[in-house]
């Protein structure tokens, strides 16, 4: 958490407060937030944010001169975009002026997240935390589970390790693999062509409808705006062990695979 379509929406409400507007000011209030350029990000200032980018959970502002700060949400990191005189809230670990009088603000109280700042997008593109990021999850097709027929390992672990596909995490993957009917457990090795085409399929279609939604909140998570995300409502497994599966109404097993909880239907799930 914050997963792919609660990343989508920080982009969307923070767009509004930092497109084509001078940064004025940049302060660094925990050096160790800064994983990488805390040396060089008080170059941003006198810049603009021409656009910004998501890819998987990560999300890139491209300044006008190519710099690039990448922002990364973790597990409980959050943008505010307010008035100087609003109280900082405590984490808060990395605060922009901006030339309209707003301050951007990066808070984040368990810091699994992070900044890391470029002097390029060709240096952003090539660090450790990009590299290795699979296909966008909005974009996956089939194709890109081409390499599973070679590969050991099972399902879940693969979907939330970001390198086939990136910017589903726990709640995601449990949602699509319950819309799909895939086991978590499934061995990668043998899942046909047609599974691959119907889980390619879940994932863009739970990742749409949350994004429509707002995301997900289930504690702390909200938008630039502050507000909460309305999927949780819609969750089909996650969160719901124990209780009726919404297709076939066996009780949903809840079970620790990939060192996370996950939840599914032991009889419409069937491993291959
Ligand atoms: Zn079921």
């Amino acid at each position: 958490m914050p997963e792919l379509p609660e990343v989508q929406e920080v982009r969307r409400t923070l767009e509004p407060f930092v497109l084509n507007v001078a940064i004025v000011g940049v302060t660094v209030l925990r050096k160790s937030y800064i994983r990488a350029g805390v040396g060089t990000v008080s170059a941003l200032v006198g810049r603009k944010i021409h656009r910004t980018l998501r890819h998987g959970k990560k999300l890139f502002c491209i300044f006008d001169d190519g710099q690039v700060l990448l922002i990364h949400l973790g597990m409980s990191g959050c943008i505010d975009c307010c008035k100087p005189d609003v109280p900082r809230r405590p984490h808060t670990h990395f605060s922009m002026r901006l030339a309209t009088g707003f301050e951007f603000r990066m808070e984040d109280p368990r810091r699994f997240g992070g900044l890391w700042h470029y002097s390029s997008w060709a240096l952003a593109e090539k660090s450790e935390i990009t590299g290795k990021m699979g296909v966008d999850a909005l974009d996956v097709t089939a194709s890109h589970f081409a390499a599973w027929r070679n590969m050991r390992g099972r399902l879940k672990a693969n979907l939330l390790s970001q390198r086939t596909v990136a910017g589903l995490g726990n709640i995601y993957v449990d949602e699509s693999l319950w819309l799909a009917r895939l086991h978590p457990l499934q061995v990668l090795e043998n899942i046909r062509e047609k599974h691959k085409v119907s889980l390619a399929g879940a994932i863009r279609t739970v990742l749409n409808k949350s994004i429509t939604m707002g995301g997900t909140t289930l504690r702390d998570y909200r938008n630039v705006a502050q507000q909460k995300g309305q999927f949780a409502q819609s969750l089909c497994v996650y969160g719901r062990a124990g209780l009726p599966c919404l297709r076939c109404g066996n009780k949903l097993i809840s079970k620790v695979i990939s060192g996370r909880t996950t939840v599914f239907c032991g009889q419409c799930q069937r491993r291959i």
